[in-house]
């Protein structure tokens, strides 16, 4: 209920809003202690709930600690609003404990709505670091299947505002370079078929300044 309220994902998109607030990081994945690292750029009172899920290795633990972010064992048994459900309080562990804070941090598993590609015969694939799932694609957006390009989350899951809007656009062009080429074959095609077209003879030598290769005057 609290999701892009007080529970977020990114420190980039909603670090302002809880600045140096007591955030709370949900251990999800191995990704948390650098996302604990990260929040701790924007507030000194970071709090990481391993939640029976994240082992910090040796240097994690050492640079949590010179980063004076509290670390707390076991497993998160659910998250807490106020009294009127108006924001979120805490978290409860299972063994009972509960920890106030006013932010929570989660690391989400991205999926992409690729529903309508499917129906085009295109299949996600994982994202390389595990946070999600999104299209393949080039650096224009052209996915495997011909006339088809992806721009956005759905191509690139890390992407925010600005670079999903930038690679709508960088698709665009390739689209419009696409839709050109193939009015020019049919054009061509239609060209060459048609009476209009110059006699290989009239192509036969470099036509001299001022004219055309068809010989008229140029003006
Ligand atoms: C909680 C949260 C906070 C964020 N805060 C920020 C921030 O502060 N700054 C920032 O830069 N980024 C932020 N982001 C990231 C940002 O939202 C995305 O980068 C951006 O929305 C990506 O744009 P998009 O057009 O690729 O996808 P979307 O914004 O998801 O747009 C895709 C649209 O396509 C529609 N759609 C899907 N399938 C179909 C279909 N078959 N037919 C018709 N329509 C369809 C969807 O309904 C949706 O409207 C945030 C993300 C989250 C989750």
């Amino acid at each position: 209920e609290r999701w892009g309220q007080e529970v977020l994902h990114c420190p980039f998109c909603h670090g302002w809003e809880v600045r140096d607030q007591h955030i709370g990081i949900l251990g999800t994945s191995p990704m948390s202690g650098h996302q604990a690292l990260l929040f701790r750029q924007w507030s000194s009172n970071i709090t990481l709930f391993l939640n029976d899920t994240v082992e910090p290795t040796e240097e994690e633990w050492e640079q949590l600690a010179a980063r004076g972010v509290t670390v707390v064992d076991g497993a998160v048994a659910r998250v807490l609003n106020d009294n009127d459900g108006g924001r979120l309080s805490g978290v409860k562990l299972a063994d009972g404990h509960v920890v106030s804070l006013e932010a929570l941090a989660v690391g989400p598993r991205f999926v992409a709505n690729t529903g309508i590609f499917s129906s085009l015969g295109l299949t996600p694939v994982q994202h390389p670091m595990g946070v999600g799932e999104h299209l393949a694609v080039d650096e224009m957006g052209a996915t495997e299947v011909d006339g088809v390009w992806a721009a956005g989350n759905v191509a690139n899951l890390m992407l925010q505002v600005l670079p999903a809007a930038a690679s709508g656009s960088m698709s665009a062009v390739a689209i419009n370079n696409h839709l050109m080429a193939e009015e020019l074959q049919q054009d061509l095609a239609d060209y060459r078929a048609s009476s209009n077209r110059p006699s290989p003879d009239s192509l036969s030598s470099v036509p001299a300044r001022g004219e055309s290769r068809i010989g008229a005057e140029v003006s």
